[in-house]
């Protein structure tokens, strides 16, 4: 069998499926293939950072979305007593420090996916494919097995959001090297009380446990364990675990009898890398495909929404003025220095929480103590953080934040000093603004 479009993209997780909608919605005869027949049980990303609201706000879909999610105005990190659980001390880093979109949203993944796709399924030039996979590409084409048959699929452009694992990205050539952490993670959702409406990170010397709330009464949490520790684990029961929890956020109550079974409890592996290439000719990679973050900062899934939000951007102005001067690598220009900082971001605050010793302790309590001390250093790590801009931290503000200098009390900046470290649409699609 033979199919023409003018964008096949291989994959409809968050990354393809976003796309899929921004270039159906601009015109583009968009066709997305996506393996999996239905949801997958596989918890992922589900926290939405205010960048990714702003996209979404941009698309017409923020208040479908918002009536889907949490919301979550701050971050409170907590130091505890590993033996008798008195706190040191607890901050907290919030998103209303930032001017915009001053939250963020606990969305549970496959809602927001179906979502998306709902909303694109309106439109008459976007065609989804599922199941069907894309199997190779041959002779410049590429080629979709759907139940027994294969398609050749002919497009003007085919771009790979097939996440970890990616042919288009072995079709551009394109070699990665996965970095790999000393720690992995148990990741489960259970019933939460009313009263726990933030996100938390509770720490000792020793231990790491995250709560993100969710809505209809349920958190997800993430409970820190070492690299291949997981058998130990298993062996010592689910009331280590029950005990575990009960220690380091009481606040969960009753719930944390909800820690019953193995097969709810998922183990998550971090890994990180960038693709030396995102786009060359025709092939285009977005997503996990292109890039893998450490999931600390909770920021995986905001980085395939950012790559589609410019990818889609670029590839409507390719397609709708033949501009010979526009190429793919304009998306790659914006979005590469971007994941990086969020990579490199990301593997420091994983850092912060996998050293196990006292001494280390007493350092993050230092650091987490003279943040809250400085406006402009909570400002930075916020817009960082939400990705609505990129803010360096400067020499000075890392020896503030260690201790070695006073924090600035003073109030964090004029607001015209600001807009040069926020984005703006020329940062975004800066082809448009020649
Ligand atoms: C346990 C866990 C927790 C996470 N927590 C967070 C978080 O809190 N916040 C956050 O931002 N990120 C988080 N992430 C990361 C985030 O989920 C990913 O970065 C994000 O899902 C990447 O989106 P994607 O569209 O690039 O890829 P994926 O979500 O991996 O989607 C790829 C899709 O392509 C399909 N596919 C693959 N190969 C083919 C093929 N050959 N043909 C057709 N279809 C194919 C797959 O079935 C899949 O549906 C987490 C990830 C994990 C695993």
């Amino acid at each position: 069998m033979f199919m023409s479009t003018q964008v096949l993209i291989s994959g409809g997780g968050i990354g393809g499926l976003l796309l899929g909608y921004k270039l159906a919605k601009k015109g583009v005869h968009v066709s997305v293939v996506e393996q999996m027949a239905k949801a997958s049980p596989v918890y992922k990303g589900e926290l939405l950072q205010p960048k990714s609201l702003a996209i979404f706000k941009e698309l017409g879909l923020i208040s479908k979305i918002n009536k889907e999610g949490h919301k979550i105005n701050e971050i409170e990190m907590i130091e505890m007593d590993d033996t008798d659980h008195h706190i040191y001390t607890q901050g907290a880093l919030s998103y209303e420090e930032l001017d915009s979109i001053d939250y963020a949203l606990m969305v549970p993944h496959e809602r927001l996916k179906q979502l998306i796709l709902s909303e694109a399924m309106d439109f008459q030039h976007f065609h989804y494919l599922a199941p069907a996979k894309l199997q190779s590409y041959e002779n410049g084409r590429a080629v979709v097995k759907k139940g027994e048959e294969l398609i050749d699929v002919d497009a003007d452009f085919y771009i790979g959001a097939e996440g970890r694992r990616s042919p288009t990205r072995d079709e551009l050539g394109v070699s990665i090297k996965p970095k790999k952490y000393n720690h992995q993670y148990l990741t489960v959702t259970i019933p939460r009380k009313d009263s726990l409406t933030e996100g938390k990170i509770i720490a000792t010397h020793s231990r790491f446990l995250g709560l993100f709330p969710l809505p209809n009464g349920l958190v997800r949490t993430v409970y820190l364990i070492k690299d291949g520790e997981y058998p130990q684990v298993k062996k010592k029961g689910l009331d280590f675990i029950q005990s575990e929890f009960k220690e380091l956020a009481p606040e969960l109550g009753e719930y944390v009898s909800e820690l019953n079974d193995w097969k709810k409890i998922q183990l998550m592996t971090p890994i990180s890398y960038q693709a030396s290439i995102y786009g060359k000719g025709r092939f285009a990679i977005i997503g996990d495909a292109a890039h893998a973050i450490h999931p600390i900062a909770g920021q995986g899934m905001n980085l395939a929404i950012q790559d589609a939000d410019v990818l889609g951007e670029l590839l409507s102005s390719m397609i709708s003025t033949n501009d010979e001067s526009l190429s793919l690598s304009k998306y790659e220009q914006v979005r590469r220095r971007r994941n990086e900082f969020m990579i490199r971001l990301s593997n420091q605050s994983a850092l912060l929480y996998s050293i196990n010793n006292r001494s280390f302790q007493q350092l993050r309590i230092k650091a987490i103590n003279n943040l809250m001390n400085d406006p402009l250093l909570r400002y930075k790590q916020m817009l960082n953080i939400s990705g609505l801009g990129l803010w360096k931290l400067s020499a000075a503000d890392y020896l503030i934040q260690s201790g070695l200098v006073p924090s600035r009390r003073r109030n964090r900046v004029q607001n015209k000093q600001l807009s040069k470290y926020v984005f703006n649409p020329a940062n975004d699609y800066p082809w448009k603004y020649k």
